[in-house]
Parts: structure tokens; C-alpha cells; sequence
């Protein structure tokens, strides 16, 4: 992958965001409505080896891959961060973050703790938040309430949660999704903030 630092074509780089959250945390309707605030936002849709969810569509939530082809891709360094979570590997697209970034637009990435940490390895100044549950309890109401999972799973998510969580002082940015509203105040302004250059202090949204 490129460093931004050897990049010529272009003077103004985008702005890179990672926004990582537990699995029921609310993180893909907090991202939708800030799509919905920042049409001009592009988002990375990750590669992953999961099958897909029902609902779940090829393209438009991720792009499911086999594991061979995920492999294939570490090989020729496709990918920008990868990481395996709950059992199924994830990874970023190198060539759609060189590309956004070098074209000048802002990007804007879902993905795990590990993968927040390769980005931020290869682009220090990435904006990073995290969202929280308001408690591990509700968590996995809402994990139990979204159907999408077998009882093992969940299981297996609120242990990855609880391990997440315990690095969210990693990210510069913490939101608490308690009241859905006042989550997405607190993330539209971060973005709207960073957008323009700003390094807002206040770093905890609870
Ligand atoms: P889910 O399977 O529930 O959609 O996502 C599971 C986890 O994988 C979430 O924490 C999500 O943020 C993370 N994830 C999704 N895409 C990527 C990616 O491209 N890279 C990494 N490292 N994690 C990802």
C-alpha cells in the first residue's frame, strides 16, 4: 500500500474515519444515518468470508468472498487491514482506500479493533470512535432481539464484546449509544467537526 506521504497526484487527501463497535452495539444505523447526513461520505464495503445474513445483499453490505480467495488476496496484498473476527475473516480493500483518499474524499470504515489498529499504523491521522452499549445486559438484549444469530453465536459475540470493549481507549472517540438520538448528534458532530479540520476535546459521548 501506498504511504500517503508518497502520494503525488493529488494535493488535498481525504479524510479517513473508523468507526468500530461489539456486534449489536447499533454501529450500522448510526453509520446510515450519517451516510444519510454525508451523502458525499463513501464507504468501504469490506470483503468478508461470512455467509451472508438475511437481508444481506453481495456488493451492498460486503462482498462475500471465499476463504481461498480471501487468502489469495493476503498473498497479492489486496488488502489494506484484515483481521478474523468471530470466527470469519474481514479485510479493507487497499486499491478502494488509495483511490478514495487520493481522489480527495473522505472514507469512511467499519471494522474491528484490530483492524483500527493496522489503519492507524499506515495513517496516523485517521479519526477514530468507538461506540459503546450502554451495558453489557442491553447488549445482549439487542443481540437476542435481532434474531440473526444462533444462541452460540451470541455467546461467542458478547465474549468478542467484552474484549473489544476493554480497548476502546485506543480510539480517540467514544459514543455510548443510550438514547439513539443523542448517538447520532454526537457522531454527526465528531465527523461534521473532523470534516473541517477541527480536533474536537471533548473525546467521551455519554
Ligand atoms: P458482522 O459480521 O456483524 O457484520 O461484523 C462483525 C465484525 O467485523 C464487526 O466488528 C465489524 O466492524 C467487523 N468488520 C466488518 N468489516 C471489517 C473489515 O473490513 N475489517 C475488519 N478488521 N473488521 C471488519
Amino acid at each position: 500500500m501506498t504511504h500517503p506521504e508518497n502520494s503525488k497526484s493529488v494535493e488535498k487527501r481525504g479524510r479517513l474515519f473508523v468507526i468500530s463497535a461489539p456486534s449489536g452495539t447499533g454501529k450500522t444505523t448510526l453509520c446510515d444515518a450519517l451516510r444519510n447526513t454525508f451523502p458525499e461520505l463513501c464507504y468501504s464495503i469490506s470483503y468478508t468470508t461470512r455467509q451472508p445474513r438475511k437481508g444481506e445483499a453481495d456488493g451492498r453490505d460486503y462482498h462475500f468472498i471465499s476463504v481461498e480467495e480471501f487468502k489469495e488476496g493476503i498473498a497479492l496484498g489486496r488488502w489494506a487491514e484484515w483481521a478474523e473476527v468471530h470466527g470469519n475473516f474481514y479485510a479493507t480493500s487497499a486499491f478502494v482506500l488509495e483511490e478514495t483518499l487520493g481522489s480527495g474524499r473522505d472514507l469512511l470504515l467499519e471494522i474491528d479493533v484490530q483492524g483500527m489498529r493496522q489503519i492507524v499504523g499506515c495513517f496516523p491521522e485517521a479519526v477514530t470512535i468507538f461506540i459503546l452499549p450502554p451495558s453489557m445486559n442491553i447488549l445482549r438484549e439487542r443481540l437476542m432481539k435481532r434474531g440473526t444469530d444462533a444462541a452460540e453465536m451470541i455467546e461467542r459475540r458478547m465474549a468478542d464484546a467484552i474484549r473489544e470493549i476493554a480497548r476502546k481507549d485506543a480510539y480517540r472517540y467514544r459514543i455510548v449509544n443510550d438514547d439513539f438520538e443523542r448517538a447520532k448528534d454526537a457522531l454527526i458532530f465528531l465527523v461534521d467537526a473532523c470534516r473541517k479540520g477541527e480536533d474536537p476535546e471533548t473525546t467521551d459521548y455519554i
